[in-house]
């Protein structure tokens, strides 16, 4: 009876009774074939015989650093799969992280308590938790919950201790069996897997992490030092792959996949929320597509129909987002056949719902080191980023586009760890120095009081930069240097300000399509960038025109069928190609303009021949305005990236007919070099030091300068201590880098002398090697000073050291 208090043995109840509930559990594990039905089974039963209020089961995620209510008898039904604890958190996080079970007769005055407010617990005044445990791992924990105050007896404790024990070897069978197909080696991989993550089965290690100082280099990406738990981003296991065994009854088979379709619309709608709030209204549209398709009652209703066709909802999924897919791929138009990648992702999402693999991206915890294979632009759209303190990936260079993201985003962060994904292990302490792209994994105490020390430090150094952002970036001898921000995302455009950036010398527009998964429509563009415009005025924004392909490729558009994508299809080439589209953008920016304070760039351009197409169409665009009365800047000026080599050897006669250059030093070593910029494995080549690259710099610095327009830096480079003052030397007027960043090279700049550096740059030029070139920067900032600079000294002098020490 509801109310009543779960008891011990007492008085009239036989010793029996007691060993009866462990009996009958014990035969429902034996009996059990489906997760969630043997949990639901369990709960009800552990409720009625304990005659108990609630009984709730939280089982741990595969990393064992969070617990999900997946079971209840008693808590609001709509909180199991969604209400979820980490490890430590709440009474129930207590039990699993200490492995011992809890009574509380006043749950609520226990300090570790927790509300949780959409099971409906508020009713309830005494709580007994007991933990499920295989060895020394926590898979679990098992509750029960009464509303009158009741005091529980150590044979109540020892009760569901008892029962929690009984359950765990099927919960962990389970998950075993959720995440393997059924082959040996497959179940071999995921046992590894989890004994990596800490559950421990016969022979793999412990979950106890002694103190490693396990030290891990690679390249320093994202400046920042972060200290925090990590959570392993691993790829989602091959749905295709996972075993399914769908329920005898049809009726609750397709209730099954009804309860997902729910959740799955719970989930998107709090994905939408947060991406709006992050990037702003027009990223809540990335969902759009998502959500109506759970609603469309077509959809809905061919899944029933293939549930009762097949039997099994999983079966029923499969097809008829299949059936879906190619719909989609029949449609001519780029923009709408795209939104078929939206139809992937909800097959992907349902499909994970009913293996039982949920929805993982949702539950990071605040402050936690992300691991991963390698960055993605995609990431920065899972809604729980702004929890991570910083980021660490096995692949990829510090200029691939992910990359770019974590600086722009100032998350620590640092990529191409060689060996990363078999040391770490979930849920331990990792540091994380962005700048010296170390990691330390389960530091010992000394490590992590010097670095609690030095992320105190760096934290002082950037307030106290911020707060002199009003004074000018100007030379010892009086050149003054326009100091920029490289910006994609509206999240970005506070920091422009915060930093005292002079407006935004590069606005890739590529991300917004990036973000959305497809090219947003001309309205869209022209709100956003009217809104960047608006954002900066009266300093100016260079709005680039879609630079895709490469590393920022929309699947579905085709770049993946090439061999060499870096060197295909791809930026003005992909925009040239779908002149509807690149007219579409053309209108946006155009309007935008209208204030006066807009610049219009080209990336990737490699002939004049291809300048001057997108100029006639750029003509175009401008005369079907004037016609339609629409305003905009006639003078906009029309800028040329130069960023492929055959762009710089050619720079004078491009320069002849266009009214800006912004050299990519990012795409100019890679192509200069023959060095992808986002292969790790050859990282140590890729760099704008390279006196290759500055002398093609210098050439069109030249060409410019003699054909009298205005040339800036936006690659990578404008936001590299050491080469400010090789840039400045060579007589480069803008540099527009990561709006964190530009503070620290504002102090660079304020120190030098332009006549000085400009004698550091001939020789430069003339210099044989990178180390050359190196020795010559490092010894410019020394003589300036800057290494004894109280707040960035230290970093200069260890960025200098770093390139000393040999490989
Ligand atoms: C570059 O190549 O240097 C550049 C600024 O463009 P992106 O990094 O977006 O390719
Ligand atoms: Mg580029």
């Amino acid at each position: 009876m509801p109310g009543r208090s779960p008891r011990g043995p007492r008085e009239g109840e036989t010793i029996s009774e007691r060993v009866t509930l462990l009996a009958d559990v014990a035969g429902i594990v034996s009996r059990s074939h489906d997760l969630r039905e043997t949990l639901d089974n369990v709960v009800e039963l552990v409720a009625r015989r304990l005659e108990a209020d609630a009984c709730s089961l939280y089982l741990a995620e595969p990393d064992l650093g969070r617990l999900t209510l997946r079971a209840t008898k008693g808590l609001a039904p709509e909180a199991v799969g969604r209400v979820g604890l980490a490890l430590g958190e709440g009474l129930v996080g207590l039990v699993a992280k200490r492995r011992e079970p809890i009574a509380c007769e006043r749950a609520r005055e226990h300090p570790a308590f927790r509300y949780l407010p959409q099971t409906g617990e508020d009713r309830f005044e005494s709580l007994m938790a007991a933990p499920l445990l295989v060895r020394e791992a926590t898979i679990g924990v098992l509750v029960v919950q009464t509303e009158r105050p009741h005091r529980f007896e150590p044979a109540d404790v020892q009760l569901l201790q008892t029962c929690a024990q009984l359950i765990a070897p099927v919960v962990l069978n389970a998950i075993l069996l959720s995440l393997v197909g059924g082959s040996d080696s497959q179940r071999q991989r995921f046992v590894t897997e989890l004994a990596r993550a800490g559950i421990p089965i016969a022979g793999f290690e412990s979950q106890r992490r002694p103190e490693r100082n396990v030290e891990l280099r690679g390249l320093p990406t994202s400046p920042g030092i972060a200290i925090g738990p990590v959570r392993r981003l691993d790829d989602p296991a091959d749905l295709e792959e996972v075993a399914y065994v769908p329920r005898q009854d049809l009726v609750e088979e397709w209730q099954a996949l009804r309860d997902v379709l729910v959740e799955a619309r719970y989930d998107l709608d709090a994905a939408r929320a947060v991406a709006g709030s992050r990037f702003g209204p027009e990223f809540a549209a990335v969902f759009n597509t998502h959500i109506q398709m759970l609603e469309d009652k077509g959809f809905v209703g061919r899944l029933e129909v293939a549930v009762r066709g097949t039997g099994n909802a999983v079966e029923a999924v499969r097809r008829v987002v299949d059936e879906y897919r190619r719909l989609f791929d029949r449609i001519e138009d780029p923009y709408f056949r795209e939104r078929g990648i939206d139809v992937d992702d909800v097959g992907r999402r349902l499909l994970a719902k009913l293996l039982g693999f949920g929805d993982r991206s949702v539950s990071l915890e605040p402050g936690v080191v992300l691991v991963t294979s390698v960055i993605l632009p995609a990431h920065f759209t899972l809604p729980d980023m702004e929890k991570v303190a910083a980021i660490v990936a096995e692949h990829g260079g510090a200029t691939s586009h992910g990359a770019i993201f974590a600086r722009t985003l100032e998350i620590p962060a640092v990529t191409g760890v060689a060996g990363l994904m078999a040391a770490v292990r979930s849920g331990e302490t990792a540091v994380v120095d962005g700048a010296a792209g170390r990691i330390y994994l389960s530091p010992d105490e000394a490590l992590l009081a010097e670095y609690r020390g030095a992320r105190e430090r760096y934290e002082i150094a950037v307030e106290h930069l911020d707060a002199l952002r009003h004074r000018p970036a100007e030379t010892r001898d009086g050149r003054c240097i326009a100091l920029t921000a490289n910006v994609g995302l509206l999240a970005d455009l506070h920091l422009v300000e915060r930093h005292g950036a002079e407006g935004i010398g590069l606005f890739r527009t590529e991300l917004l399509a990036l973000a959305h998964r497809g090219i947003p429509d001309e309205e869209e563009q022209e709100k956003l960038y009217e809104r960047v415009a608006r954002a900066v005025a009266p300093h100016n924004v260079t709005i680039r025109t879609l630079d895709l392909g490469g590393d920022k490729a929309i699947p579905d558009l085709g770049f993946g069928e090439e061999e060499n994508p870096q060197l295909g299809w791809r930026s003005i080439r992909f925009s040239l190609a779908h002149e509807d589209g690149f007219r579409a953008q053309l209108r946006a920016i155009l309007r935008a303009s209208a204030g006066g304070n807009v610049s219009l760039l080209l990336p990737m351009i490699s002939s004049l021949g291809e300048y001057r197409r997108a100029r006639q169409l750029i003509a175009e665009t401008q005369e079907e305005l004037a016609r339609r009365e629409v305003p905009f800047d006639r003078q906009l000026p029309v800028g040329v990236m130069i960023e492929v080599p055959s762009a710089a050897l050619i720079a004078e006669t491009l320069a002849r007919e266009c009214d800006f250059f912004s050299i990519g030093t990012n795409d100019l070593t890679q192509y200069t070099l023959a060095v992808d910029r986002g292969n790790e494995r050859v990282a140590h080549l890729f760099d704008p030091l390279h006196p290759a690259v500055l002398l093609l710099i210098d050439r069109s610095v030249r060409a410019a300068n003699r054909i009298g327009i205005p040339v800036s830096v936006c690659g990578e480079m404008a936001s590299n201590p050491l080469a400010v003052p090789l840039l400045v030397g060579l007589g480069i007027a803008e540099l527009s880098g990561t709006p964190a960043a530009v503070p620290v090279i504002k102090e660079i700049v304020r120190a030098l002398d332009a006549s000085l550096v400009a004698e550091d740059a001939r020789r430069a030029l003339a210099a044989g090697t990178v180390q050359e070139v190196r020795a010559i920067a490092a010894e410019r900032l020394r003589q300036a000073g800057l290494f004894d600079h109280p707040d960035i000294g230290g970093w200069l002098r260890s960025i200098v050291e770093r390139y000393a020490e040999p490989g």
